[in-house]
């Protein structure tokens, strides 16, 4: 068994609460009546509608197309007719530009794609695979939703030599991934070697937490020729981008500098999975595995669920109690934001859906801070949380030297006795020398 490899500075290690849905396999979720598709499913421009009010589409067909170098395509998860172009709220609390489509109930695909397919055609040239890429809206899918393609063409020169996967999973609660590798483990790594293509590189490393043993045990025969699955110690943010090039390789990505500066290119688990979709099965990013779960679900679950999707039909299925409920989250209790709005979609950044109980979510009260330098020792980007918050309270941003480096992590907030909202500072100082700076 590989040793067990972590980040070497700060962390922090919460309940990750994921026996909860860590046994619940995939389940996949029939599409509803209706969806509604936003245009901004990624980070980057939105996509721009290509279909009008009234028009018929296939399952899979472009609904809109990618509005520039930064951006992605968004198709249609159903087959049926437009309903309506129009602005709908997002989980991050703003509205935006989506298309309602109502369902058809014919499950009709667009030509072209082969959902049997088991493998990529290996005549395919590296600019191949990634025009598939790209033309089937893959984006990252471990919540930044950075469009693939263009992490998959790192600057001439840039010499990168290893493509490092995260199957991580770090957050509490989350449990996609797992079962994905869990279950497509095959795939996922087909998925990996497509991307070394594009890449030309000959080395893979995929990242696990040890909490997830059987996902490693699934994957490891299928890590051959260059491809090795090894397990990090389980501390939060394992996944973070840095913090898992520095545990897997060795090497350290300079402050402000992304893994390209260390010749790395990072990935998640489920875009290597949608990555061969889209290359062997000519499938564009219609659906995803989002966990849903909490202590006020009666059946934490794992759903494959048709993009476009209203939250409230996942809480629904998991058997939502509403008197237990004290918070909805999108995404994990660390990073993810809680909303009230259950209309809100399924989009390709949606990694779960948490019902937390009072018992799971307690309101924060804040206090002064009493100068005691935990965060300080939870910032895995060695900074001092503390003073970049007061920075933003007191409005002296010019000297928050290092907040552009914050990965707003949550693990300085998690440990604050004060109940600090620290990364709500931070965020509010980061904008602020956004602004001093244009
Ligand atoms: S949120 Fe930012 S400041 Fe706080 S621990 Fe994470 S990286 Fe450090
Ligand atoms: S952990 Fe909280 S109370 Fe302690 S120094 Fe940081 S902000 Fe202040």
């Amino acid at each position: 068994m590989s040793s067990v490899a972590r980040f070497s500075k700060g962390g922090v290690h919460p309940h990750d609460c994921k026996q909860l849905s860590a046994g619940a396999a995939i389940q996949r979720l029939t599409a509803p009546e209706v969806v509604v598709v936003p245009l901004a499913q990624h980070l980057g421009a939105p996509a721009k509608p290509v279909v009008e009010k009234g028009a018929d589409v296939l399952k899979g067909q472009v609904l809109a197309e990618a509005a520039g170098v930064v951006s992605a395509r968004v198709h249609s998860p159903v087959s049926g007719k437009v309903k309506r172009i129009f602005e709908t709220p997002a989980a991050s609390g703003d509205r935006v530009l989506a298309i309602e489509i109502a369902n058809d109930g014919k499950d009709q695909w667009v030509e072209g794609v082969q959902l049997d397919a088991a493998d990529a055609d290996p005549a395919l040239t590296p600019a191949q695979v990634l025009d598939l890429i790209k033309d089937a809206g893959v984006v990252g899918l471990g919540g930044a939703a950075f469009p693939t393609q263009v992490k998959l063409a790192p600057p001439p020169g840039s010499g990168v030599d290893t493509l490092v996967l995260n199957g991580a999973e770090c957050e509490p609660y989350l449990t996609a991934d797992h079962r994905l590798m869990l279950e497509q483990p095959r795939e996922v790594i087909a998925g990996v070697r497509l991307m070394m293509k594009v890449l030309g590189v000959k080395r893979a490393l995929i990242g696990l937490e040890d909490n997830k043993q059987d996902a490693f045990a699934a994957l490891t025969p299928h890590a051959v020729d260059g491809v090795e699955v090894k397990l990090l110690r389980t501390r939060y943010p394992q996944g973070a981008e840095k913090q898992l090039v520095e545990a897997l390789t060795g090497r350290r990505v300079p402050p402000g500098k992304l893994p390209f500066a260390v010749k790395v290119v990072v990935q998640n688990v489920g875009t290597a999975f949608a990555v061969f979709e889209a290359v062997a099965r000519r499938k564009p990013l219609v659906e995803r595995v989002v966990t849903v779960t909490g202590g006020a679900v009666a059946s934490p679950a794992n759903f494959l669920v048709p993009l476009g999707t209203p939250v409230k039909l996942l809480l629904e299925k998991a058997g939502l109690d509403e008197e237990r409920c004290a918070a909805l989250i999108c995404g994990g209790p660390m990073m993810g934001r809680s909303f009230r709005h259950r209309d809100i979609p399924v989009v390709k950044a949606t990694s779960g859906i948490l019902a937390l109980t009072a018992a799971e979510f307690t309101p924060r009260e804040e206090q002064p801070c009493i100068r005691c330098g935990r965060c300080v020792d939870a910032c895995p980007m060695s900074l001092v949380p503390c003073d970049l918050a007061a920075n933003a309270e007191f409005s002296a941003a010019e000297d928050a030297v290092g907040a552009d480096s914050c990965m707003e992590c949550g693990s300085c907030q998690f440990v604050c006795p004060s109940r600090r909202f620290l990364v709500q500072w931070i965020r509010l100082v980061k904008a602020q020398r956004r602004r001093i700076k244009k």
